[in-house]
């Protein structure tokens, strides 16, 4: 489903292509429904990025089209990767970009988990 700004999902995209296995990534989890891996340009001590198997340009592709499988499954893998990297009692943060006022450059629907440091106010001022 076309998203205005993203249009539709492109197979080029870097994390079509980390998914594939074309280019190399730092994986630290992978199940039936998602994939996740280190940032390549970290904003935090953890920063790790969670993705959907499925091919979703972005957070309303997915809730619009997605299956409710889908959507437990990569839920449910953001929850797992946090605590698997140990995240749950320290506290952690996610976050997803969608679309041009959030800068969204990827289009393929991804979770940023943060970590490993207090992560400050929410947005900048
Ligand atoms: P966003 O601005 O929400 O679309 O975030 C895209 C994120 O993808 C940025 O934090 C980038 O640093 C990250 N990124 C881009 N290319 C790669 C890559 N090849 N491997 C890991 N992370 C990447």
């Amino acid at each position: 489903m076309p998203v205005k700004g993203l249009g539709l999902y492109d197979d080029q995209n870097v994390f079509a292509r980390i998914l594939r296995g074309e280019i190399p990534s730092r994986r630290v989890f992978e199940d039936e429904w998602a994939i996740a891996f280190h940032d390549i340009a970290p904003q935090a001590p953890v920063h790790v990025l969670v993705i959907p198997r499925g091919r979703y340009v972005s957070l309303a592709d997915f809730t619009a089209g997605a299956s409710d499988a889908e959507i437990a499954g990569f839920w449910r893998a953001v929850g797992a990767v946090a605590r698997q990297l140990e995240l749950e009692a320290p506290g952690y943060r996610v976050l997803v970009n969608m679309g041009e006022h959030s800068g969204q450059e990827v289009p393929h629907l991804h979770a940023h988990v943060f970590g490993g440091r207090p992560l400050g106010v929410m947005l900048a001022k």
